[in-house]
């Protein structure tokens, strides 16, 4: 079982270039659902009701509803597709140039973070 990383680097004439590198696999208990396979459906799950208006909108039923893990609000997890695990790279079975590649995966995965981040303390600072 093989995982394919995507990330992109410069080449010698500083064009950005995608590198695809398959790496081996093993399968991990999904982080966003926790292993269900279903996570509450982010409208609702990401809508921040008070208790008051919780107590408002919902009635008995649905309220034990909501804290249903596979209940009615629940969707199939976009991470995993219901699956309840994820592929993820085998950091144990890479050889030593695997282990260049992936580590470099990750530093990119860290700078995009940072940038994301930067960009939206300027986005609250009004740029
Ligand atoms: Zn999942």
């Amino acid at each position: 079982m093989e995982v394919e990383i995507t990330f992109f680097s410069f080449d010698a004439n500083d064009n950005d270039v995608e590198i695809k590198h398959k790496l081996p696999a093993v399968h991990e208990v999904c982080q966003r659902c926790e292993g269900h396979g279903t996570i509450l459906n982010p409208s609702i799950g990401e809508h921040c009701y008070t208790a008051e208006e919780f107590l408002r909108e919902f009635d008995e039923d649905e309220r034990s509803e909501y804290f249903t893990r596979g209940g009615m609000y629940d969707v199939v997890c976009p991470c995993c597709k219901g699956n309840r695990v994820v592929k993820t790279v085998n950091e144990e079975a890479l050889n030593a140039s695997q282990r260049k590649v992936y580590a470099k995966h990750l530093e990119y995965l860290r700078e995009e973070e940072r940038f994301e981040r930067i960009q939206a303390s300027e986005r609250r600072m009004g740029c």
